[in-house]
């Protein structure tokens, strides 16, 4: 279907078309109707599905445009706040509609003076409630947006937003969107909304097609090394690493300096100066590599970033898609990359029944590939160079001495070394280990089907069981190793003293 059949106002179809959007989302696609139709709703829809244009599109076509705020959208960060203001300026202002950004940490009088002029609101609960109670402002919109409901209640925000509530008006139409639904988001709804249809997107839909699902098992130990080969080999514009703790997410960050990439780390104790400033850095491609915890890159909309590494599988099956969902956006392609350990497979099996989605196993790149990689990338670059004027003058100065061959091999070998294989080698698992491990995990009766605690129990019951001895094995030294690969490993591997 197309954006026209939603008959939206001219200016509204030139702010969708001047977005680049040909189509509707799935979510869209259900709940502009309704919208539309003036009932409240309840949306149900992973992150990066489009939720905010689903709420956005609808509300701006009814707004008036000559009646102050006429629009409150409610959202969990100050980030996010900016973001979802970005997008509806987007969309209002063909139609001249204002938008305004409250958060805090920030000057009153200049904020409640953008307030005075906007049409439309997207602020967070503390200040927001601040305003209110202190009456410095009065507000009467038509349409609330409650965006991230479920963001909102684990940052313990459920009683300002109860209260923010009874200083709105009783007529108006109230929307209210989660990435899932926990049962005190539910009980906020039947309180706030009236009569709401629901708008669910199932797994099938919500299954991103477009983020390339990849596992690679490796031993524990070889964790930054397997990183270090496959950000080297992968070569992402931009990238996200996570981390299950901040922690991790410093000791990674050293590391990836000292390795020579240009990383920042984002978690969730940052000052929110220092965050936006490191957000920035990222956009503009200043920063390549980001390495964050789950709370810290919630709802991060960065469009460009190719690549998502979990540097540990997520506890849960959420974290699991809102990590991968930073990756894959605004219709482009990205690819999710998991490092496990044998042990963490039952996770792997879990998460794709859990989200009804499909991880493929891979195996990590020697150094010779990368090499041979970097190589091709190399070739396919001096096809595409301009040569330039000053390159003549060199060349000719050195045809003074050498013959033309030999100028050709001496800068191809400057090039060439200039190319730096990271990593040291590492073993890795071969496709028939893994193969042979999965069908185990998948066979596995045990724990794991709850969080971090059953994790911790499943490992320690299966030490010294199947996975145990697999692992023994590869550490115990390289010629075992390397036959045993040989034989059942699609891919050429060298041994671990190589
Ligand atoms: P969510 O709130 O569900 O996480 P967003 O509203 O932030 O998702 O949208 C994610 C990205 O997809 C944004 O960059 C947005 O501009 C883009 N987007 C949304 N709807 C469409 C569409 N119909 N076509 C193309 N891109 C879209
Ligand atoms: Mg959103």
């Amino acid at each position: 279907m197309t954006f026209n059949e939603f008959n939206f106002k001219d200016t509204l179809n030139q702010a969708i078309k001047d977005a680049g959007f040909t189509e509707p989302s799935p979510v869209q696609e259900k709940a502009i109707p309704l919208i539309l139709e003036g009932h409240d709703l309840i949306g149900q829809a992973q992150t990066g599905t489009g939720k905010t244009a689903a709420f956005g599109l609808p509300v701006i076509q009814q707004m008036s445009g000559d009646r102050g705020v006429e629009a409150l959208v409610i959202v969990p960060t100050r980030e996010l706040a900016m973001q979802v203001s970005d997008e509806l300026f987007r969309f209002g202002k063909t139609a001249g509609l204002k938008t305004a950004t409250v958060y805090g940490g920030t000057a009153y009088n200049k904020q409640i003076e953008r307030i005075k002029q906007a049409n439309i609101i997207v602020a967070t609960p503390g200040r927001l409630q601040d305003l209110l109670m202190s009456k410095k402002i009065k507000l009467n919109p038509s349409f609330v947006i409650l965006d991230e409901a479920d963001e909102m209640l684990d940052m313990g925000f459920l009683d300002e937003i109860k209260n923010i509530f009874t200083f709105l008006p009783e007529k108006r139409q109230t929307l209210m969107f989660s990435a899932t639904m926990p049962k005190q988001i539910k009980i906020l709804a039947e309180q706030i909304l009236d009569n709401p249809k629901s708008v669910t997107i199932t797994k099938s839909e919500r299954t991103n097609t477009d983020i390339a699902q990849i596992f690679y098992v490796v031993a524990d130990h070889e964790r930054d090394d397997a990183l270090l080969r496959l950000i080297d080999y992968k070569n992402p514009n931009k990238c996200i690493i996570f981390c299950r703790m901040k922690k991790e997410v410093d000791r990674l960050s050293s590391y990836m300096t000292a390795q020579g990439f240009k990383v920042a780390a984002l978690h969730g104790d940052m000052e929110q100066k220092q965050r936006e400033h490191t957000i920035r850095a990222f956009k503009q491609g200043l920063v390549e590599i980001f390495i964050a915890t789950d709370v810290a890159a919630r709802g991060l909309d960065v469009n460009d970033v190719t690549h998502v590494f979990n540097y540990h599988i997520p506890f849960d099956s959420e974290s699991y898609v809102h990590r991968i969902g930073r990756t894959g956006r605004a219709g482009n392609k990205g690819e999710a990359i998991t490092l496990v350990s044998p042990n963490e497979l039952r996770t792997i099996k879990r998460i794709e029944k859990d989200v009804g989605t499909v991880m493929v196993s891979d195996v990590i790149p020697t150094r010779q590939e990368v090499q041979s990689r970097k190589d091709s990338d190399l070739l396919a670059k001096i096809a595409n160079t301009e040569i330039t004027p000053s390159a003549k003058e060199m060349v000719k100065t050195l045809q003074h001495d050498l013959d033309i061959v030999t100028i050709a091999h001496l800068l191809a070998t400057i090039v060439q070394k200039e190319i730096d294989v990271k990593g040291k080698d590492i073993i890795g698992l071969g496709t028939e280990e893994v193969k042979a491990l999965i069908e185990r995990a998948k066979n596995w009766k045990g724990g794991d089907r709850n969080s971090g605690r059953g994790r911790g129990r499943g490992r320690n019951r299966s030490r010294g069981g199947s996975r145990g001895r697999g692992g023994d094995r590869r550490r115990s030294g390289g010629n075992r190793d390397s036959r045993n690969r040989g034989n059942h490993s699609s891919k050429k591997r060298s041994s671990t003293n190589v």
